[in-house]
């Protein structure tokens, strides 16, 4: 008989590390004026924030409550954005690490539920996986589109021997049209300091990223597996990630499936090219910016600081910080799938709080550095009365590396 809770079982540990004392929905201090954007963008029950979650977690492990339809709401109702994590007070007495891992509870809380009630699972995401199984992506897109983005650029393909470095689009990137101009500054930019990359082009694999965050673990960790041997075997001698899903993902979880070549994020990447003299923002951008960290980059990967000396790099510029920033900033309100969850609802509603933030700041433009980030904060600006731009680094990057002589 299959256990309906092996995920719940596998992190019982984290689960029970959980005091209930509720502060991952209560803190509130000048950097934190909230902890969970969503429990700000609803009525704020305690299933929308990490202390209900873990209270569910337990009543499944414990018996005291079983799968309902309604659980769905409390699985699906959080962007993995993992500030409950940063805020909470269980920390480990000699290394000062969370003890309570949120973001492995909620996805195990779907994992559970997917496998044994996928029918109460939203259809949004059993979309996102029955795409995965017909083309090998969450967004549907046949492989012959995956490679539209670089028409006429000439790159080499991988796997050849010494491809040096490998860009790694990630299927969001190259199966929406509105985001291939960023894949294509992105090659300007490398080429602009003397870097050719090489691409995967159509045989490119799906990183697994949004599969493992909506709860299809089996599904993430076969991908996983079977792409780690394809990355080993393409020459390359680093993979630069262009969306901070896909490098998250294949820093942490392909890391530990075997993947032998060195990733990073195209941000980190170009803030030690520019250390290292290779590049030179010559055109000033006479713009005040905010930067927004993307969940993945910042909280999970520990990338703060070098965003923020790409910025500063560019002549001109005026960086500002909202309140909350860095480890303690507020998801885009993209994260986890919450596009799908109420049909993108909620994930508006909390792009458009970050986005306000940042305009009291002072800020005339928002920046961030990931697809997902830029998707649903472009969207949530033009419902504001007065829209702020909403920029991916690489845009200003490659303004500024731009020969316009
Ligand atoms: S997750 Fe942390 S902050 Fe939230 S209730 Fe549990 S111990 Fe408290
Ligand atoms: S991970 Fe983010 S959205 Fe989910 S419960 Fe924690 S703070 Fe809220």
């Amino acid at each position: 008989m299959t256990d309906s809770l092996k995920s719940l079982r596998r992190c019982a540990d984290t689960i029970y590390s959980c005091r209930s004392c509720g502060m991952c929905g209560n803190k509130m201090t000048a950097k934190v004026p909230y902890v969970c954007p969503l429990r700000e963008a609803t009525a704020g029950f305690d299933h929308f924030y990490a202390r209900g979650k873990i209270v569910i977690a337990r009543g499944l492990l414990e018996g005291s409550l079983e799968m309902t339809p309604d659980l769905a709401e409390a699985a699906y109702g959080c962007m993995l954005c993992g500030n409950c994590m940063t805020q909470c007070g269980a920390t480990d007495r000699t290394t000062a690490e969370p003890l309570v891992d949120t973001v492995r509870i909620v996805e195990a809380l779907r994992a559970d539920l997917l496998q044994s009630h996928s029918e109460w699972v939203p259809e949004g995401y059993r979309a996102l996986l029955s795409a995965t199984r017909q083309y090998d992506n969450p967004w549907a897109a046949p492989r012959s589109a995956r490679e539209k983005w670089c028409k006429g650029l000439d790159l080499p393909r991988a796997p050849h021997a010494d491809c040096g470095v490998l860009l790694f689009v990630g299927c969001t990137i190259a199966s929406t049209p509105a985001l291939h101009g960023q894949a294509r500054k992105a090659v300007h930019v490398l080429r602009a300091a003397g870097i050719n990359p090489a691409i995967m082009g159509r045989d490119e694999p799906c990183c697994a990223s949004v599969q493992r965050r909506i709860g299809a673990a089996d599904m993430a960790a076969d991908m996983v597996r079977n792409n780690v041997d394809q990355l080993n075997a393409s020459g390359c001698s680093e993979i630069v990630a262009l969306c901070a899903g896909c490098a998250n993902m294949l820093a942490n979880d392909y890391r530990a499936a075997g993947l032998k070549v060195r990733v990073r994020h195209i941000v980190p990447y170009l803030a030690e090219l520019l250390e290292q003299g290779r590049l030179e923002l010559r055109h000033p951008y006479a713009q005040t910016v905010c930067y927004h960290d993307p969940c993945h980059l910042g909280r999970h990967m520990g990338i703060f600081e070098q965003p923020r000396a790409v910025l500063r790099a560019i002549p001109g510029l005026r960086l500002v910080e909202r309140n909350a920033t860095g480890k303690n900033t507020l998801c885009c309100g993209a994260g986890g799938g919450m596009r799908v969850f109420e049909s993108g609802v909620r994930a508006l509603d909390i792009a458009r709080a970050g986005l306000l933030q940042a305009v009291q700041a002072g800020a005339d433009v928002m920046v961030s550095a990931c697809p997902f980030c830029e998707m649903n904060l472009t969207a949530a600006a033009q419902t504001l009365p007065e829209p702020i731009p909403v920029l991916d680094i690489i845009d200003l990057v490659c303004a500024a590396v731009e020969d316009r002589g």
